[in-house]
């Protein structure tokens, strides 16, 4: 072990005290607890009395990464959070009123060296060869057909819904047999090293002092440690996501669990849905600017079926991120970092990255400042690109119907989304940027979903003659309705795989 002068901390980081106890804290005591251990001591300090936010139930795939790091048996977790499986998002009227388009989680077609399979795709269009792009697409489909399986060597991309307070209780008992120390308690407050600004300790409501020498912060919205203790700012990106409010209830199932979450838009806003195996997550994400919570929420109740499980309860956000998600010897993870909206599921997803990205630069021997650096770049550009993902979602439309759906479509975007679009809707060419979250694949889906069609294909789509393509589309579409045949139905799979009955 050695010290370095060198670090803005220059001594070894071994007491790592986690503030909250939601989904972000215990991810992040399950993660680090699981590779690092046994070099450190970990405490978390959650509340009961304070709670969790309690939504977050929708995942994306990239979390079966995290599972396969913690090696958690999936049939366990399934059981454990009452999960169901999810291979896409329906987006109901989101580009007009009664259309709608599935954004799946599989690969579309086949892609050739030089062009995407949309160019052959929409040749085919031109030339009355081709369905739909989504029949191209064996999770999309799958998802449609409402089945779902486990399937050998390629298999199928999926992720999972679950219930967000049963997966941090799953990982609390992973986390507390890798050694973490749960707290329950109440922070007062950080205290502060009057020269360097670090924290020292968390002062409990007690009056008990928890030190540390790295502190990570998980008290969601409330941001204890980075917003209230470190000063740090909050860049706000409502000009560009008008969403700031939400209200979450829950009901009783009434029909067959779907493998995928719907997302429905209405008139300010949008509608989840998301099918448990014990019960139905359902919220409306809505600007304030545009809807009063009275009239959101009159919205939403008269728009799910089932009996109400729980109270109707609002959720005020502001989107946007921290300036910096690591400063001194704080990280903040979870809604203490910052929250775009729920729409793509990828706030799980970014909790993850950012354990493994801590985990990737974890400062053993003192912390550098080139390390938070380089984490904080590498957070600012992973998110900058998911922003823009979802404002494509918003932006891109030809719903005119409300003032909501009118200004989105009239914003200004960040510029490059506007080169992302522009090059789409005329070239139907699309670049993933490096270590980018969203895969060429989920921009076409999207693009076409929402209504750009691209003025012309790549030249290597007219290679073909019209029997070859027809062939070459016909094969690929046949292969795909032949699996699905084959498929199980997702709720009676769910119900012999991962069920706790
Ligand atoms: P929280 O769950 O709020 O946890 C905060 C913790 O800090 C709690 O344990 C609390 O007790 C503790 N705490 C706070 N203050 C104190 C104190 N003073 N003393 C002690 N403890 C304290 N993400 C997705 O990936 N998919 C989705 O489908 C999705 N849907 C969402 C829908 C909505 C409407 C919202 C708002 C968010 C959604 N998210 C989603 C985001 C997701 O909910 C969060 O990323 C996730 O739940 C993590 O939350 P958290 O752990 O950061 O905060």
């Amino acid at each position: 072990m050695t010290t370095n002068r060198n670090a803005i901390v220059p001594k070894p980081i071994r007491r790592v005290v986690i503030a909250g106890g939601g989904t972000a804290g215990w991810m992040a005591a399950a993660g680090i607890s699981k590779v690092l251990g046994k070099r450190l001591d970990i405490k978390l300090i959650e509340s009961d009395e304070i709670g969790t936010v309690g939504v977050g139930e929708a995942t994306i795939p990239t979390l079966l990464n995290f599972h396969g790091l913690l090696e958690i048996n999936e049939q366990e977790f399934m059981a454990a959070t009452q999960a169901t499986f999810k291979l896409g998002i329906s987006f109901e009227n989101w580009r007009a009123a009664g259309e709608d388009y599935i954004h799946s989680f599989g690969s579309t077609g086949i892609d050739h060296w030089t062009a995407g399979f949309q160019h052959f795709w929409h040749k085919g269009r031109e030339r009355g060869l081709a369905g739909d792009y989504g029949d191209y697409c064996l999770e999309l489909k799958a998802a449609q057909a409402n089945r779902f399986a486990h399937l050998p060597k390629s298999g199928m991309n999926y992720a999972y819904h679950m219930d967000a307070s049963r997966y941090a209780k799953y990982l609390r008992k992973f986390a507390e047999g890798f050694g973490v120390e749960r707290i329950e308690a109440k922070i007062a407050r950080a205290l502060r090293d009057p020269a360097s600004g670090d924290i020292t300790a968390l002062l409990l409501d007690s009056g008990t002092l928890v030190e540390g020498d790295l502190f990570i912060d998980c008290t969601g919205f409330r941001a204890l440690l980075i917003g209230q203790a470190m000063g740090q700012p909050y860049q706000d990106w409502s000009h560009w996501l008008y969403c700031d409010s939400a209200i979450a209830v829950q009901t009783e199932a009434v029909r067959e669990a779907v493998p995928y979450t719907r997302s429905i838009a209405r008139e300010s806003g949008w509608q989840w849905q998301i099918p448990l195996q014990h019960r139905v997550g359902n919220g409306i994400v809505f600007s304030s600017r545009y809807i009063d919570d009275d009239a959101a929420q009159a919205s939403l109740m008269a728009n799910i079926d089932g009996a109400v499980l729980t109270q109707p309860r609002v959720i005020k956000f502001q989107p946007g991120q921290r300036q910096q998600t690591w400063t001194g010897n704080c990280v903040a993870l979870g809604l203490a970092s910052g929250f775009l909206e729920p729409i793509e599921s990828t706030s799980i997803h970014l909790i993850q990255r950012g354990i493994v990205r801590l985990m990737q630069m974890f400062p053993t021997d003192g912390i550098f400042q080139s390390d938070i650096d380089e984490y904080n770049r590498q957070t600012t550009t992973e998110i900058e690109h998911i922003r823009d993902f979802i404002i494509l979602h918003y932006h891109v439309t030809n719903r005119r119907d409300t003032p909501f759906w009118r200004d989105c479509a009239g914003m200004e975007v960040p510029p490059a989304l506007r080169r992302r679009i522009d090059l789409f809707a005329d070239s139907g060419r699309v670049f993933r940027v490096p270590n980018e979250l969203f895969a060429e694949n989920s921009w076409v889906q999207v693009m076409l979903g929402q209504g750009i069609h691209p003025r012309q294909h790549h030249q290597s789509a007219d290679l073909m003659g019209d029997d070859e393509l027809h062939g070459f589309l016909a094969g690929i579409k046949g292969s795909v309705d032949r699996t699905v045949a084959q498929l199980p139905g997702h709720e009676a799979y769910v119900a012999r795989y991962g069920s706790s009955n």
